[in-house]
């Protein structure tokens, strides 16, 4: 067993029994649907808004080498830069060579699944470079040495009990203060940072091909705070991000914040399109964008799976998930979690090493059924499964596991050998590590099915 399935698997089994974790995800995952239900009232026909959405995402990733190229051509034409990262290494590396250009020591940040995808903040932890969280989430996790548990909602598994405490431990605020009153507190010492940081970091929600721009999202005013004030902002953005036009934000901006906290609109969307123009008043003055692959193409490059490019991060799909209501976010050991963390991570990190996220499924389809750009998200988790088994990634045992299975099942005489009792002992060998000791194996019965059905014809 991997260390990374070994680790999936403790993790998992402790937040599955932490009763106070289970009480507080379920609360906010109520809420949760409250208002997704609340939100989706503003479409007034919302599957077709849906197929729209899937149609022109899933055109800009059958056309991603023409819409990056649109992108590039018209960012440079404002004075932005583009770099292209084959990898986390080359992102890294470039980004580092701008904040030394700009001989930097601080950096605000605003949140990005991105820089936690190739690890940008430990590099910059190495390197001496302040890096400081500007979304309220990342925040506290920063605070708690923690990364993110969602896509949208970072801190979500948290209490507002458990955020006061952190607070208390590490800012020595009053264990009684509400989240208005840390808000303020941070609010405050933010401004600071703004005003002070050399560089603004930040991902982005939207490339914009045909006007050359990056559309950020968010909900606190720190992804404007932090791109306005500092001289150098560099965005880093995986190249799935792409969109043809500005007119298709008319879309994606509204479903993004329905799916994703049930909102009309979230609070700040903005459109940067690049560094600050001679009539304008403020802005960086360099902007740059890392257009990151990092195993994208390896994706794009499977036709049948391809389609998981289209995510728009909206995260929906994990708040439904069973599984990741169960389990918890962090318990997946990767940077994207949940189902459509399943589906890419292998692709992106390693098949061997991540392919028992795909299994960690109930294929219930529910996350299939809440996507907003129609991504089938539980055939693709199949597809996972069948890969990683004609590149040969499972076990022997799982082999031959199946290889008997399957001959009993094809004949009845096959199936019915051995009996209830024989049937039972194998079971408890292949399956007892699995399953677990805290619940009973499955029994077989002691008569089949087969066998009453004849005993009553006959009798
Ligand atoms: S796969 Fe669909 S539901 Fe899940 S985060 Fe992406 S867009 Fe949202």
């Amino acid at each position: 067993m991997s260390k990374t399935l070994e680790t999936f698997l403790s993790d998992s089994e402790i937040k599955t029994f932490d009763a106070n974790y289970r009480k507080t995800i379920e609360h906010n995952v109520v809420q949760y649907d409250k208002k997704v239900i609340e939100g989706k009232e503003q479409f007034s026909n919302i599957e077709l808004a849906k197929k729209r959405a899937a149609y022109i995402k899933n055109k800009s990733i059958e056309n991603l080498d023409k819409y990056l190229i649109e992108f590039e051509s018209n960012f440079i034409k404002r004075g932005g830069k583009v770099i292209w990262a084959q990898d986390a290494e080359e992102a890294i590396k470039e980004s580092l060579e701008i904040i030394h250009k700009a001989q930097a020591k601080s950096l605000v940040k605003t949140k990005s699944m991105v820089s936690e995808e190739i690890f940008l903040k430990e590099a910059l932890k190495k390197n001496d470079i302040e890096a400081i969280e500007t979304d309220l989430g990342e925040y506290i996790l920063q605070l708690r040495n923690e990364h993110s548990y969602h896509s949208v909602t970072p801190a979500i598994h948290l209490s507002k009990e458990d955020v006061a405490k952190t607070f208390n431990e590490i800012k020595g605020t009053p264990l009684d203060w509400d989240p208005q009153q840390i808000t303020a507190f941070v609010r405050h010492e933010l401004r600071e940072k703004y005003s002070k940081a050399d560089i603004g970091l930040s991902g982005a929600n939207f490339l914009i091909a045909d006007i050359g721009a990056v559309a950020i999202t968010e909900n606190e005013g720190n992804g404007m705070m932090s791109t306005a004030f500092p001289k150098v902002h560099i965005a880093i953005v995986g190249i799935e991000k792409i969109i043809p036009s500005l007119s298709d934000l008319d879309l994606f901006w509204p479903l993004l914040s329905t799916y994703g906290t049930g909102q009309s609109l979230t609070a700040y969307n903005s459109i940067y399109t690049g560094p600050k123009q001679q009539e304008e008043a403020d802005g960086p003055n360099e902007m740059y964008v890392i257009l990151l692959d990092n195993g994208r193409s390896r994706l794009l490059a499977k036709v049948e799976q391809r389609q998981a490019l289209s995510c728009i991060g909206c995260g929906a799909c994990s708040s439904v998930c069973p599984v990741y209501q169960t389990i918890g976010g962090q318990s997946y050991g990767s940077t994207y979690s949940g189902p459509i963390g399943s589906i890419i991570t292998p692709h992106l990190k390693g098949m061997d090493e991540f392919k028992h996220l795909s299994y960690a499924s109930t294929l219930c389809g529910k996350c299939t059924e809440v996507c907003p750009v129609k991504i089938d998200i539980h055939k693709l988790l199949l597809l996972n499964r069948r890969d990683s088994i004609q590149e040969k990634l499972v076990t022997k045992t799982d082999n031959w596991m199946w290889h008997f299975w399957k001959k009993a099942m094809l004949k009845r005489s096959k199936m019915d050998k051995g009996g209830a009792k024989w049937k039972n002992f194998m079971i408890k060998q292949f399956f007892k590590k699995s399953w677990g000791s805290r619940r009973d194996l499955p029994q077989i019965a002691p008569k089949a099915f087969n066998q009453i059905w004849k005993e009553r014809k006959e009798g």
